[in-house]
């Protein structure tokens, strides 16, 4: 049995549910836990606030936090359904060893994280596209100024209700002097390093009018990695196209989603290594149709221009019947419960 305080100041009152946004209201309730001792402690549920902690604290010094990013879903029916919660649980564990961190229990994961979720079930939104966003997050606590591995660590989990991510079509630029991840090195892991060594080269993008990076591997600037925190995909010559995962991405859950509905639909598809010179032939020919970014947060965010080497190539946007315009209503359907799950992709409540 999990402990559970409840809160005596609700926030619900205060949420438009009508102009949700993202990431604008976390719920009432968060998930606690803490490692000592070479052990995880019980979690317990209280409410969301402020944490007491030390300015020695490990993870402000060296590093050592990994986070997570999944959602629920308010199904047609009425019940609550979690999105391949145990796949989001291997990836934080894989993140959490790269760090040296303790892995968390199976247990501990999903039976808090429902925990919460029943504790907090009306922040659950149920409008068209909206969903309950999950971020559970590890760092180290341990006080002390030395550069060591923290024997101390705290698991929370938040949520926040999120309406649907209407990006706008998106302007990439294909990065060929700043690096995000090294091969042998974390790109794979979702730890904090990684966001922050990425926003000063993003930065200096959008001040050039892009959106976001379209990062290249460290060593030669040949190959496509991601972008931001999305994997991307294009379709060139009607074949579906994705960088082949690798120790510096990150392995996307709505990638591998798609890449199974694309076997379902007849869809040819290659995961492999990305050359910018074949994005940049198939640019210039026409035989690339779709780029897209893929992530949890939006789905599927339509790219519609792909700065290369001082040009800008531009995209025509996707129809209705494109293939990421199509792939998105289906996943959508699928945690909707309007079509079958026939992968077992849902945790239902
Ligand atoms: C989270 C993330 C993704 C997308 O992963 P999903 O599991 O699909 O949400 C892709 N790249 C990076 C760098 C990320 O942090």
């Amino acid at each position: 049995m999990i402990n559970i305080r409840t809160t005596t100041q609700s926030g619900i009152d205060k949420v438009d549910f009508t102009q949700l946004g993202f990431g604008n209201y976390i719920s009432d309730h968060m998930v606690v836990a803490d490692y000592k001792n070479g052990k995880w402690g019980a979690a317990e549920i209280i409410p969301y606030g402020d944490l007491l902690m030390s300015p020695a604290m490990l993870a402000l010094h060296y590093g050592q936090a990994v986070f997570e990013g999944m959602k629920a879903f308010k199904m047609e029916d009425g019940r609550t359904c979690l999105f391949r919660p145990q796949k989001h649980h291997q990836r934080l564990n894989r993140s959490l060893a790269r760090m040296c961190m303790p892995a968390i229990p199976e247990e501990l994961f999903i039976e808090s994280l429902i925990a919460l979720l029943e504790t907090d079930k009306n922040w659950i939104p149920n409008g068209e596209g909206d969903s309950l966003y999950i971020r559970p997050v590890v760092f180290a606590t341990e006080s002390r100024l030395g550069v060591k591995i923290s024997d101390e660590y705290k698991f929370v989990i938040m949520t926040s209700p999120v309406g649907p991510y209407f990006t706008k079509p998106v302007k990439v630029k294909v990065e060929e002097q700043y690096v995000r991840a090294a091969e042998g090195g974390t790109g794979f892991a979702k730890c904090a390093g990684n966001y922050g060594g990425a926003f000063y080269p993003t930065q200096l993008a959008r001040e050039q009018g892009y959106d976001q990076v379209l990062w290249t591997d460290a060593k030669e600037h040949k190959y496509i990695d991601e972008s931001g925190a999305m994997n991307v995909m294009f379709v060139l010559n009607n074949v579906l196209v994705t960088p082949k995962l690798s120790t510096s991405l990150l392995d996307g859950i709505t990638r591998d989603s798609i890449l199974h509905l694309a076997d379902e639909r007849g869809v040819s598809k290659e995961e492999r290594k990305v050359s910018v010179a074949e994005i940049e032939a198939g640019l210039k020919n026409k035989t690339l149709t779709e780029a897209f970014g893929v992530g949890t947060a939006a789905v599927v965010s339509t790219i519609q221009t792909i700065h290369i080497h001082g040009t800008d190539y531009p995209i025509p946007l996707p129809t209705e019947n494109s293939f990421q315009l199509s792939v998105k209503k289906q996943l959508q359907q699928i945690r909707k419960g309007i079509i079958a799950d026939r992968y077992n992709w849902l945790h239902i409540l």
